[in-house]
């Protein structure tokens, strides 16, 4: 009896495993039709210096206005794109778009803009041969020079090496930066950051997280920082939401925090570019 019941779980689970992958596939479907009907944006959230509150870089986040289901979470739809392989026309869309913004933010602000655009950039695009090519020709088109553009990539993607982190060292080569993003949760290895070219590291937001608003103590931003340090790379504190937290980093040793304490990603006539409150 114990074994019919146990099997018949099975079968209910199995079926739900196969409404998923029904559901993946029908979402694949749609990313493509949103691609040309023009159903994707890009939103804008700062990374500010924190001893002066400036904005140093702003990241590009991508977002999904579905035409029935409306918003949904790339969290939902990147690891999809990038199944199916979308993520590489999809993400030349982020770059193309936040690429020309920044430098419209140059033109307009000059020497106050921030220094930096940052773009996510997954595995499956990094594997994509020419793409070094593509972003070099996304640079020039809009008059940008390699070293204004941060990559983010994860730990995952460069885990085991091969192609992708053969296309991280072309760019890092052609003077573009890198960043590791949501560091310490992927397939992390300390030993990646003398393998990989690395400028940056993004320590993730549950790390942060442990900082409770009122500024306890947390090891693992810590450590992170020290190593950040150590090894001459630059860190930017993820997830930032209170100024308990903010002032902890601060006196850390962090320089660099993002948050939705700083500001939440936004569209562009939102975006202001100039700087936060926090000083
Ligand atoms: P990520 O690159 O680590 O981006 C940070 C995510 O955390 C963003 O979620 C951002 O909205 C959110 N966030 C920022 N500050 C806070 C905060 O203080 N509190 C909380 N709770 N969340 C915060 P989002 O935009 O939903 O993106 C999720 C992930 O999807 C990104 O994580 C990135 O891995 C991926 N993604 C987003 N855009 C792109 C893209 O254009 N290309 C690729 N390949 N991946 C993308
Ligand atoms: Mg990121
Ligand atoms: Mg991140
Ligand atoms: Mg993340």
């Amino acid at each position: 009896y114990a074994a019919k019941a146990a099997g018949s779980q099975l079968m209910v689970y199995r079926a739900e495993l196969d409404e998923r992958a029904d559901a993946a596939v029908r979402l694949g479907a749609d990313l493509r039709h949103s691609l040309d009907d023009g159903d994707f944006r890009v939103v804008y959230q700062p990374i500010v210096e924190l001893s002066s509150g400036r904005i140093e870089a702003v990241e590009a986040l991508v977002r999904w206005h579905h035409p029935v289901r409306g918003p949904v979470s790339p969290a939902d739809f990147v690891p999809i794109a990038e199944d199916n392989g979308l993520i590489v026309e999809l993400g030349e869309f982020v770059m193309r778009t936040a690429c020309r913004r920044f430098a419209t933010w140059r033109r307009e602000l000059g020497a106050d803009a921030p220094r930096y655009v940052s773009v996510n950039v997954s595995a499956r695009q990094l594997r994509e041969p020419g793409f070094p090519d593509v972003v070099a020709g996304i640079l020039a088109e809009c008059g940008l020079e390699p070293a204004a553009l941060l990559v983010e990539v994860t730990e995952t993607a460069l885990f085991g090496g091969g192609t992708a982190v053969h296309a991280v060292e072309t760019l890092h080569r052609a003077g573009v930066l890198i960043a590791l993003d949501d560091f310490g949760t992927g397939h992390s290895s300390l030993g990646l950051l003398r393998t990989v070219p690395v400028n940056v590291l993004k320590v993730d937001k549950s790390f942060v997280d442990e900082i409770t608003a009122g500024g306890g103590r947390a090891v693992i931003v810590d450590a992170l920082i020290h190593v950040s340090k150590g090894l001459g790379l630059r860190a930017v504190a993820e997830g930032v939401e209170s100024a308990g937290q903010a002032v902890y980093l601060r006196e850390i040793g962090y320089e660099y925090a993002q948050g939705f304490y700083f500001g939440r990603p936004v569209t562009e006539p939102d975006f202001v570019p100039l700087a936060t409150t926090f000083a």
